[in-house]
Order: C-alpha cells, then sequence, then structure tokens
C-alpha cells in the first residue's frame, strides 16, 4: 500500500513549457522576445496588421503545469520535468518524457542531459533503497524515420516492431546496453546522438525529421536467479520528437519530403490523442495511428506517466510556430 501511496502522487499528466534565450541569429535581425512568463501561465503578444496597415498587439494567454523561461538551467528542468517519476520507476511504471517544438526551439537541448541525470539517480537507487534486489538497468536509443526504425547504438541497424500477444512491444534486434556506471551511459548517449545528427547524407536536416527514442529499463531476474532472463520492472523512455513544423511540409516539391512530412504530422496528431485518451482514462488508446504509439503502446497502459516539454522561442519571427506549439500542449490535458 506505501508503494501505490507513492505512485498516485506523481500526476498522471504534467505539461510543461520551456522559453530558450533569443539566440544571436534573431538579435542580429532585431526580432523581439514576444513571450511573457510567469511561473505556470504565459502570454504571447502576436503583432497583426489591421486592413489599414497600422499594427495592433493582439495577446494569447495559455496556463500549464510550469512555465520555464529562459533562465532555467538543465538541472532545474530536471528536477520540475523527470526526477519525481524515477522512484516509482521501481514499483512498475513506465514512464515518457516527450520534447516538442518547432526545429531550432531547444528539444535536444533540453532532451539530451535528462536520461543521463535519471539514470545516475535510477543507479543510486539500486545501489542503496533497493540493493541486492536483483534489479538491473538497461540502455537502448533508436530513432523512427521516414515510418521506420533505425538502432542509434549500431550504426543505424534497421529494426523491425512485433507485439508479443501480451501487448508487449518487441523491436527485433534493437541493441540493449546492460550498464551499471553513469560514465557508460554517457559514451552511449554521446554515441547515439552523433549517429543520429550526422545520420546518412551528414546534414543536420535529418534529424528534424526523426524522432529519437531512448529507453532506460529496469529489469529483476525472478527470485535474484540469474539463470532466467530478466523481466521488465519499469521502464522510462525519452523522446526528442522531429521538429513540428515538419508536419506541414506535405505541400513540398520533393516527393520523400512530402511523404516524410505526412509521416511526422500522422504521429504528432497519434501522439495527442493517445495523451489524451490516457487522461480521460479511456479504456480505448488509439496507438494504430502511427509507427510512434504503436512502439510506445506498453507505455500506454497500465500504471504509466507522461511528461510533454513544449519547447518555445521567445522570437517575434517564430510567433506562428510557438502558437501552434502552444495549442498543441494546450489540447494534450
Ligand atoms: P531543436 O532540437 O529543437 O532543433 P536545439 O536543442 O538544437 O533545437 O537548440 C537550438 C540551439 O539553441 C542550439 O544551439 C542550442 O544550444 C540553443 N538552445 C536551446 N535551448 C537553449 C537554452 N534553454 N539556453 C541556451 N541555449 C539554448
Ligand atoms: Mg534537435
Amino acid at each position: 500500500a506505501a508503494d501505490k501511496d507513492k505512485t498516485s502522487s506523481v500526476a498522471k499528466i504534467k505539461v510543461v513549457v520551456r522559453k530558450r534565450p533569443l539566440n544571436k541569429k534573431e538579435l542580429a535581425k532585431n526580432e523581439e522576445d514576444i513571450i511573457d512568463t510567469h511561473s505556470n501561465d504565459l502570454t504571447v503578444h502576436e503583432t497583426k496588421l489591421k486592413v489599414d496597415l497600422t499594427e495592433y498587439v493582439e495577446k494569447h494567454e495559455f496556463v500549464f503545469d510550469a512555465v520555464l523561461n529562459e533562465e532555467v538551467s538543465n538541472d532545474e528542468v530536471y528536477h520540475e520535468t523527470v526526477e519525481p517519476i524515477v522512484p516509482i520507476i521501481f514499483q512498475r511504471t513506465k514512464a515518457t518524457c516527450f520534447a516538442y517544438g518547432q526545429t531550432g526551439s531547444g528539444k535536444t537541448y533540453t532532451m539530451k542531459p535528462l536520461p543521463l541525470k535519471a539514470s545516475r539517480d535510477l543507479l543510486r537507487l539500486m545501489n542503496h533503497t533497493y540493493r541486492n534486489q536483483g534489479f538491473q538497468l538497461f540502455v537502448s536509443f533508436f530513432e523512427i524515420y521516414g515510418g521506420k526504425l533505425f538502432d542509434l547504438l549500431s550504426d543505424r541497424k534497421k529494426l523491425c516492431m512485433r507485439e508479443d500477444g501480451k501487448q508487449q512491444v518487441c523491436i527485433v534486434g534493437l541493441q540493449e546496453y546492460r550498464v551499471s556506471d553513469v560514465e557508460t551511459i554517457k559514451e552511449l548517449i554521446e554515441k547515439g546522438s552523433a549517429t543520429r545528427s550526422t545520420g546518412t547524407t551528414g546534414a543536420n536536416e535529418e534529424s528534424s525529421r526523426s524522432h529519437a527514442i531512448l529507453q532506460l529499463a529496469i529489469k529483476r531476474s525472478i527470485d535474484g536467479s540469474e539463470s532466467k532472463p530478466p523481466r521488465v520492472v519499469g521502464k522510462l523512455s525519452f523522446i526528442d520528437l522531429a521538429g513540428s513544423e515538419r508536419g506541414a511540409d506535405t505541400t513540398d516539391n520533393d516527393k520523400q519530403t512530402r511523404m516524410e512530412g505526412a509521416e511526422i504530422n500522422k504521429s504528432l496528431l497519434a501522439l495527442k490523442e493517445c495523451i489524451r485518451a490516457l487522461d480521460n482514462d479511456q479504456g480505448h488508446i488509439p496507438f494504430r495511428g502511427s509507427k510512434l504509439t504503436e512502439v510506445l503502446r506498453d507505455s500506454f497502459v497500465g500504471n504509466s506517466r507522461t511528461v510533454m516539454i513544449s519547447c518555445i522561442s521567445p522570437s517575434s519571427g517564430s510567433c506562428e510556430h510557438t502558437l501552434n506549439t502552444l495549442r498543441y500542449a494546450d489540447r494534450v490535458k
């Protein structure tokens, strides 16, 4: 019962917005910061034109679970989002943390440090509170690009997904590393991130069109015996989503780009529907809508937690994308 209390004290769905600082390029173009933030609400000041071409400002107000401004550090982001979930992973919880936003809004900057901080805390619990109880930590890292899966820890080997009939998803051939120290995890994260961003063409363009998924799984061997394969107890997934603006590439001249845009659009819509279904405690969760939601299927059922970090640029030039991101985040809850 004590364990149950522990899990129920952590919100099922948390939606957080992170605003990054204006960058050099935006400052050089004299773009203004149009976002005012408070502890859990924010206002976007959108400049519009009247029919007679005079300017006026329209204000858009939003309320979230937390709004993190440009002065908030990555440590504080961790504290606000993933840290409260770490202890309940040992109580059979599957949790997912998403970074959503347009390309350049700070998704990777926000997401990349989180798994390392989480694994440091998971290892600390394994080595103290749960010492000698047979828990093990595993890391895997893959991406979904154009609806297909690629292993970021083994040279982008193509992977396929299978369901085992018990609603467990299995990614055939995915490399999983058993880890027991933070240094090894750090190396794996660096390796996977480098594989992702260089991709096949070496263009950074690629990473904005893929969803990167890093999973930390806590497993336990039954009655402590090493002979049987350990079973998954809980899982923590970190998802650096494709640039949200890419979902609009459906009118591009290039056929490949159009197809990828349609796939991204489909997956972000399906994701929103799945998270909404979680919140309403509906029996039916529409996983089948996309590869992304199918892969995450086992993280949406049972005792699950979701954190959505919506990343936004403060600049006037990004106003439209920022409003789209905030509206998406607003609809998730
Ligand atoms: P995305 O992954 O959404 O395309 P990035 O995470 O790559 O965006 O961020 C774009 C640029 O902005 C990077 O150079 C990154 O270092 C910088 N940046 C993003 N967020 C912040 C922040 N909160 N503070 C300082 N720099 C940031
Ligand atoms: Mg990125």
